[in-house]
C-alpha cells in the first residue's frame, strides 16, 4: 500500500501514481493543470502547455475533482492537501503557492513533523499553522 493523497474537501484521490495533479490559477485568472511530485524534496513540476507562469508568480491551487480552493485561510501564499499513510495516519502537507519557492511542511496534530526545502524559513515562525 502506498500513501494516499486526498483533497481535504471532497476526500477524493488527487494523485496518479507518483504525481499530484492539481488545477492552478494564476493572477490573470488563467487556469491550467499542474503536476507535482509525491517524493519529498523533489520540486520538479509539469504544466499543461497553455498555462504560463514564471518564477515568483503566485498561483492558487484547486482540487482537480471538486475545484475546492486549497489555499491556507491565514496565508494565501500556502496551500495544503491531506496524506494518509500505510498505517492510516492522516497528516497535512503544506506547500508554497509561489512558483519556484521550495518549502514543504508535514503537519500532524498541529505540529510540524517534517519539513523540506531551501525556503523553509520564510513561513516556519508564522501563525498559519494555527488555522489549519
Ligand atoms: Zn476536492
Amino acid at each position: 500500500m502506498k500513501n494516499r493523497y486526498i483533497c481535504p474537501k471532497c476526500r477524493n484521490n488527487i494523485n496518479i501514481e507518483n504525481n499530484i495533479v492539481l488545477i492552478a490559477k494564476n493572477e490573470f485568472d488563467q487556469k491550467g493543470i499542474i503536476m507535482l511530485q509525491t517524493k519529498f524534496g523533489d520540486y520538479s513540476t509539469k504544466f499543461s502547455s497553455d498555462f504560463t507562469i514564471i518564477e515568483g508568480d503566485k498561483v492558487k491551487f484547486l482540487c482537480p475533482v471538486c475545484h475546492a480552493n486549497l489555499s491556507n485561510l491565514k496565508n494565501d501564499c500556502l496551500a495544503s492537501f491531506n496524506i494518509i499513510d500505510q498505517s492510516k495516519k492522516e497528516s497535512l502537507l503544506v506547500f508554497s503557492q509561489i512558483y519556484g519557492e521550495k518549502c514543504t511542511y508535514v503537519i500532524e496534530d498541529k505540529v510540524v513533523k517534517k519539513s523540506f526545502g531551501d525556503d523553509l524559513g520564510k513561513y516556519i515562525d508564522s501563525d498559519w499553522i494555527l488555522l489549519i
